[in-house]
């Protein structure tokens, strides 16, 4: 969503933004990096636009989500602000009808000093959120509502002092489809660069492990957002499957006993890199566990950087599997639980398919 940088102490008419990179953007003045000078920030949410009840505990969420980034920095909300509004020294959140983009972040800075002194996250009233985890309401998998938090972890990774992303799968992209999803459900992250970008402003707590996989891959970029597609199923020399839009999901059609690679994107959210095995599966629905049949092992070996988006492990396809019948392919990082991690529910994603 739009940010909105505000010169509060400095007159400097001449801003020096970043070039573009491989990562993460941070908030500069002058060529000085704009940063919270605490690394807790207290955000104030609108008592009218949060009271106690769904949106409240959309909004918590979303901090809670990246209170679990491996940097030293976390936000506190408190709620019921009275009276909300830029410029006034204070971190607020609210809801107005009047903006041109479905959120919008303000954020202050002294400019010189290199310090963020004000940041406020607005929400348009008219976009068509939902604060739902059911995927198939969301826009990312079909449905027609925008996820209320994928676009608050992208607002408050402003807040945070991150700027807009497009070289790699980002959060501070495009939002909307950046999600972890596994069976019915799908949840907003920060993910792996915007918490790489925390943990350059901020420093590594060194105390957070947290690997992930996801079904999104960086496609290019569309301004200043990256943008994204679902990853895919390739044959053995790796070209691409045929395959259709099933309920709005890809889903790809595949012979029996035939040798595939299943593409996904492996991140490391947490404080130091790993190197994990990862377990390919079949299974009849869309929730990928250990139950569901296995059919190969590979690794990754992932640190904080630019997502890995890999299909570096070659599959078969089971002999009996049933013609014409729906499977999804499955994988799951860090399968034996080696890892004690922050989160343990975003190891496992799917990609669907159809045996011919
Ligand atoms: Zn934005």
């Amino acid at each position: 969503m739009k940010s909105k940088n505000i010169l509060l102490l400095s007159l400097l008419m001449t801003l020096m933004y970043p070039a573009v990179g491989f990562s993460y953007e941070k908030i500069k003045c002058a060529g000085i990096t704009q940063k919270w000078g605490s690394n807790s920030v207290q955000m104030r949410a609108s008592g009218t636009g949060f009271p106690s009840g769904v949106w409240r505990n959309a909004l918590t969420e979303s901090i809670d989500l990246w209170n679990q980034n491996p940097s030293k920095f976390k936000f506190t909300l408190s709620y019921n602000e009275p009276g909300v509004g830029k410029g006034n020294f204070q971190n607020e959140i609210w809801w107005t009808s009047s903006l041109s983009a479905p959120a919008v972040a303000y954020y202050w800075y002294t400019c010189l000093t290199g310090h963020l002194v004000e940041a406020d996250v607005v929400f348009r009233t008219t976009t068509p959120y939902h604060y739902t985890h059911n995927k198939k309401t969301l826009s990312g998998y079909g449905g027609g509502s925008r996820s209320f938090q994928t676009v608050a972890v992208h607002e408050l990774g402003h807040a945070l002092g991150l700027k807009h992303v497009s070289y790699t799968y980002n959060a501070m992209g495009s939002d909307s489809t950046h999600m972890h999803a596994n069976g019915s459900t799908a949840y907003a992250y920060p993910g792996e660069d915007a918490s790489h970008g925390a943990v350059a402003l901020y420093g590594n707590d060194n105390a957070t492990n947290d690997v992930a996989i996801a079904h999104w891959r960086w496609t290019g970029f569309s301004g200043e957002y990256s943008t994204h597609a679902r990853t895919r199923v390739f044959n053995s020399s790796g070209s691409l499957l045929p395959s259709f839009t099933d309920a709005g999901e890809p889903r790809y059609r595949v012979n029996k006993g035939q040798q595939v690679r299943l593409e996904m994107s492996y991140e490391n959210l947490g404080s130091g890199c790993k190197s994990t095995p990862v377990k390919y599966y079949i299974s009849t629905n869309d929730l990928i566990t250990t139950w569901d049949r296995h059919i190969g092992t590979g690794n990754v070996s992932v640190c904080r950087n630019t997502v890995y988006t890999t299909s570096n492990t070659t599959l078969t396809i089971p002999n009996d599997l049933t013609s014409g019948a729906n499977y999804h392919l499955g994988a799951i990082i860090d399968p034996d639980n080696a890892i004690a991690e922050t989160n343990e529910a975003n190891n496992s994603s799917y990609v669907g398919i159809r045996i011919n």
